[in-house]
């Protein structure tokens, strides 16, 4: 396993994250045994950094986490959320995110967490997250229950103007870097990286889009991109390459990032992980997906409150 510095926090992560969504049900029923299963084989071969929030699943997520961490918590770099606690409840106030650690501690079973992260702060006023939000979670740094602190969301132009506005370890963006959508590259990264902010990009398999399988119901992206993802899936298969490990590939192999988010709640998703690290990338076949990708390249949603997107 690599590990790479998590911008200039004394973080030495794992280039594989383990991102705890599933555990959530969030793409699909979980068994419990195989979730513990994944984390134990995930921590075995060098995975060290773990991502959760109360939102996935809400709470169940972080229950299981929990669970499944007892007795190696200190094995991980555990990063939680804050601010979102379902589809449409948030509340970054400074009431709300005080207490709302306190909870996710109790489900996660620890004293601490390495990363707090505000999450999708594009759902509400830059100013709110500026001028209460990150002051909060920096007073709950100062008690010692957060290491670090962060910001995630989707919408890469309000994740840079907020961090350009208050100090933040860490920007998340997901579905932002990947082999449909890679403008965390233009936009993000020369931004982040002269300020040595750790850069964490989730989603590398466009939530499942690159997988193959269908998928979730919620999933924001259009009936075209959907299509274009099918299509590089089966042109992986013709040439005898798995998309996912491909796609998995493309974003742990950017120097720039610290670590790549991967759903995963089975060995199966760890093992696809761990073969990822190994493959290297046709630049033929890599050439092909972007043809085929060309047409949908860089189509992003909207996402939060009209101001924030972009
Ligand atoms: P993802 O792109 O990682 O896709 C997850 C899906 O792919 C799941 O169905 C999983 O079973 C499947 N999968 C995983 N590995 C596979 C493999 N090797 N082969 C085939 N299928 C595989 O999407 P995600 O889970 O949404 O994103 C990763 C993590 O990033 C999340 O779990 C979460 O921790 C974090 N995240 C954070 C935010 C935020 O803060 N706003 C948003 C999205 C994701």
């Amino acid at each position: 396993m690599e590990y790479r510095q998590l911008g200039q926090t004394p973080l030495q992560v794992s280039i594989v994250g383990f991102g705890a969504s599933p555990l959530g049900n969030v793409f699909g029923e979980v068994a419990p045994a195989e979730a513990n299963a994944a984390i134990d084989f995930a921590i075995e071969n060098g995975i060290n950094f773990f991502d959760v929030s109360p939102y996935y699943g809400r709470t169940l997520a972080e229950e299981r986490l929990g669970q499944g961490l007892r007795g190696k918590r200190h094995n991980v770099l555990l990063a939680t959320k804050c601010g979102r606690y379902g589809v449409d409840e948030f509340d970054f106030s400074r009431a709300a995110i005080t207490r709302g650690l306190e909870a996710s501690l109790k489900r996660l079973k620890t004293d601490h967490v390495d990363l707090l992260q505000a999450h999708d702060v594009e759902f509400t006023s830059a100013d709110q997250i500026v001028d209460e939000t990150l002051p909060a979670m920096r007073e709950l740094q100062r008690q010692g229950k957060a290491r670090h602190i962060g910001i995630t969301g989707y919408s890469l132009a309000n994740l840079v103007s907020i961090a350009a506005r208050a100090p933040v370890d860490t920007v998340l963006s997901y579905c932002r870097y990947n082999l449909l959508v890679n403008d965390m590259a233009d936009v993000l990264v020369p931004f982040a990286k002269p300020r040595r902010i750790g850069i964490i990009n989730a989603s590398a398999l466009h939530m499942g889009v690159l997988t193959g399988a269908a998928p979730p119901a919620w999933h924001p992206a259009p009936a075209h991109v959907r299509e274009a993802g099918a299509k590089v899936v089966e042109l992986c298969k013709r040439h005898g390459t798995d998309a996912s490990e491909l796609a998995l590939s493309y974003s742990f192999a950017n120097q720039d990032i610290s670590t790549t988010l991967v759903g995963m709640s089975t060995r199966k998703d760890v093992q696809g992980s761990l073969n990822a690290l190994k493959s290297n990338a046709d630049p033929e076949l890599m050439r092909e997906v972007f043809d085929v990708v060309a047409p949908v390249h860089n189509y992003t949603w909207p996402s939060g409150l009209a101001a924030n997107h972009g």
